[in-house]
């Protein structure tokens, strides 16, 4: 007989941990205890059987646990005479925050099945699925601390509760028609109508309303996919002009006929999160064109909840599933809030009464080359723990950007990256950000001791630092995207960085973003960067890429020249305009430079004809990309000079291929080839150095399946569990300070993934 303590840490609360533990100490006649604790769960366990009973744990895994860490402590003999599930003990410690879960096929079965007794039940659930996050007030995760407190079990759901041999064995979520939530449905007023809820959702669906739906971390605007007339309408009630919009099916079946899918990409789209994945959309299919135009991708997902399920038993044709918020402000949780501030968007509301303490977006993920690109990290991967094998004496706060906000804490044995909070700047949004740090602190009782910042003075994070009194750290933008990648993978080493990005804080108060950085833990070298160009009008230019398209011109040609010139670009301005922009171009008057690499995407947007004025960041590029044709590989010419990546002979290469028939696909085409090239060059010189890469730009499907297939052979990183863009500034910032702590045993130290 052998006594042992088992400390495992990792995902390994709220997807059924406890009974498979249960199961499988049944299984090779264990004696002992398992628990939920601060520190994660603990086993203790005696037994002849150990070695095969540890083995088991390994191996034998419920679908969604992950385990960090396992440690193993040989142990006095207690004698015990069975084997139990403890109740958890309070605290927080190093357990990963379990993350909510579309519906599983077990309990699709069951509501399907007219004898049992959650028969088309919206809110069934069980140890496979259901919400998490988004329902915690502070964990562990125990109903008690979670918004179903306010429903008591009935006598069967508890039966199955305190069942280890059931699969709702402590589903913290459980309930049924007798005790759980209802559904109501309000009018925009937020009056409930009496009647079916489901019934009048679906009636005010198929007559071509807008109806706002209860999700797991927000509510969705939802109408028909195939009606002009209902997507113009949200559009136009949204004041959304072009920005895609974002289609739920009601299965993959359904989802065949409308887009081109690869393997990756369908299990990825039908697995356990059902995130918003972006595909290739066919031709000709009944699509309104208003979905997503002038490109070529679609985001789709399937129905994650049972209610979007009994939605979709009466509905054939898709929805038009949009997060229910104003522009980019954060998600909205409430249905009085939907009727107070989108009142005058939707007809209808399905809510109920289960509510959402954590707001959550959907997460959206692109695949290239069968790796996943996240864009958005929402719903079912936040927020994303990263462990840490020894714990800090202190905690550090980290507080991201701006644009597509998230948050990053240091404490104790984790490194945890929120979900996206959105773009901050609007009273909304900078609410959301405040909760999020309140969150975080309550979740793991801690006041951090530090600050992290950017360095751009404005931005409302900054502002957050640097007023709160308290040691801050200001962490340069490109290197933080450099940062977050080497966070992901645990690297800590010497690496070539490419940060390819929107516009950043440079250190010399440039708008840096087409950044060549020789980085590690506690610095970077920028060997290279774009040829700083003008952004005529400031903000402005962000809006308008023919503005920054007209200073690649002034740069390349006289004034003189560029008045006769046949350009797409200069064709979208009188010549009075020109004349206008060229002295605010020669006299530097609100012209700020930049060495973006998104501006350079917008500019070559316009130079080739795609578009001219922008309605919302990274149009260009995505107009571009539908393009792209994969066998034009020529790249345009450039020149390096002293670090700078000089542009006009490439520019002028433009200008006259402008003029072709085919000009857009071998501009398009020849432009991706050309980053790859300015890569290449880098990557040349540098050959021992693993490459990192970061940055908005990077969420060009064409330009990362490009990469991918240049350098994925070799030590070649790019993020693929953190976003890509700036929604893991924080992340990186956070991972900086880590390593430049004064002193360096708080420091813990790093295990990558
Ligand atoms: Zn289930
Ligand atoms: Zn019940
Ligand atoms: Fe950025």
């Amino acid at each position: 007989m052998i006594s042992y303590k088992i400390t495992l840490k990792g995902l390994v609360q709220g997807v059924g941990f406890r009974p498979f533990v249960y199961r499988e100490a049944k299984v090779h006649a264990m004696m002992g205890f398992v628990i939920n604790t601060a520190d994660g769960v603990v086993i203790e366990a005696e037994g002849c059987e150990c070695e095969a009973f540890i083995k088991a744990l390994r191996e034998n895994l419920p679908k969604h646990a992950r385990i960090d860490s396992m440690e193993i402590v040989e142990r006095e003999f207690c004698g015990y005479s069975d084997f139990e599930i403890r109740e958890s003990t309070l605290g927080v410690g190093s357990v990963a925050i379990p993350l909510d879960t579309a519906l599983c096929p077990a309990c699709q079965a069951e509501m399907d099945d007219s004898s049992n007794r959650r028969y088309r039940y919206p809110f069934i659930n069980c140890t496979d699925c259901g919400p998490r996050y988004t329902i915690i007030q502070i964990p562990p995760y125990d109903r008690v601390r979670t918004s179903m407190k306010h429903f008591t079990m009935c006598s069967k759901c508890e039966a199955e509760y305190t069942d280890p041999s059931s699969r709702r064995y402590h589903a913290e979520p459980i309930s049924c028609p007798d005790c759980g939530p209802k559904l109501r449905f309000l009018d925009n007023n937020g009056n409930e109508i009496a009647g079916d809820p489901i019934a009048l959702a679906v009636e005010m669906l198929k007559a071509g309303k807008i109806i706002a739906l209860k999700g797991l971390g927000g509510f969705h605007l939802m109408c028909d996919a195939t009606s002009d007339t209902s997507v113009s309408e949200l559009r136009r009630r949204k004041h959304r002009k072009t920005k895609p919009l974002a289609v739920m099916f009601s299965s993959l079946e359904q989802l065949e006929t409308y887009t081109e899918m690869n393997e990756d990409e369908r299990s990825i789209i039908n697995g356990p999160i059902k995130p918003i994945v972006i595909v290739r959309a066919k031709n000709g299919t009944n699509l309104s064109a208003h979905v997503a135009p002038a490109i070529d991708r679609l985001g789709v997902f399937l129905p994650y909840t049972p209610l979007h399920r009994l939605l979709f038993e009466a509905i054939d044709f898709p929805l038009i599933a949009t997060s229910a918020n104003i522009s980019d402000e954060p998600i909205i949780v409430r249905a009085d809030e939907i009727a107070h501030r989108l009142g005058n968007v939707v007809d209808g509301i399905l809510s109920h009464d289960r509510s959402i303490i954590n707001a959550l977006d959907d997460s959206v993920i692109q695949m290239a080359q069968g790796r996943v690109v996240m864009l958005r990290m929402g719903r079912g991967f936040a927020p994303h723990t990263l462990p840490l094998t020894n714990p800090l004496t202190k905690s550090i706060l980290a507080l991201g950007a701006h644009h597509k906000s998230a948050i990053a804490l240091g404490a104790k044995k984790n490194m945890v990256l929120s979900g996206h909070i959105g773009d901050l700047g609007s009273i909304e949004a900078d609410g959301y950000f405040e909760r999020t740090i309140k969150t975080f602190k309550r979740f793991y009782d801690c006041e951090p001791d530090s600050l992290i910042h950017d360095l751009h003075p404005t931005y409302t994070s900054t502002r957050y630092a640097v007023e709160n009194n308290k040691d801050h750290i200001g962490v340069q933008h490109h290197y933080a995207h450099i940062l977050a990648c080497m966070g992901e993978y645990g690297l800590d080493e010497k690496v070539l960085g490419f940060a390819f990005d929107g516009t950043g804080y440079g250190e010399d108060g440039n708008l840096w973003g087409g950044e060549v950085m020789i980085a590690d833990t506690h610095g970077f070298e920028r060997i290279g960067f774009l040829k700083p160009f003008a952004l005529l009008g400031g903000d402005k230019a962000i809006k308008e890429p023919r503005r920054i398209a007209l200073s690649l011109l002034f740069e390349r040609y006289s004034l003189d020249e560029v008045l006769v010139l046949k350009s797409p670009t200069t064709e979208a301005f009188l010549d009075h305009e020109i004349r206008q922009l060229h002295h605010m171009w020669l006299k530097k008057i609100n012209a700020p430079l930049s060495s973006s690499m998104g501006r350079l995407f917008d500019a070559v947007a316009s130079l080739g004809g795609f578009i001219q004025t922008l309605d919302y960041e990274g149009q260009g590029g995505m107009i571009m990309e539908s393009f792209v044709d994969d066998s034009i590989t020529e790249p345009f010419d450039f020149t390096v000079t002293d670090r700078e990546i000089v542009l006009s002979p490439m520019v002028e290469q433009i200008v006259v291929l402008s003029r072709q028939s085919d000009a857009k696909r071998l501009i398009a085409s020849r432009f991706i080839a050309t980053v790859e090239v300015m890569m290449q060059h880098f990557v040349d010189s540098h050959s021992e150095l693993p490459i990192i890469i970061g940055g908005g730009v990077f969420q060009n499907h064409a330009l990362m399946s490009r990469l991918y297939r240049r350098f994925g052979n070799g030590r070649f990183y790019a993020q693929q569990q953190t976003p890509i863009n700036d929604g893991s500034i924080a992340l990186g910032q956070l991972y900086y300070t880590l390593h430049n702590l004064p002193h360096p045993e708080d420091a813990g130290s790093f295990r990558g993934l």
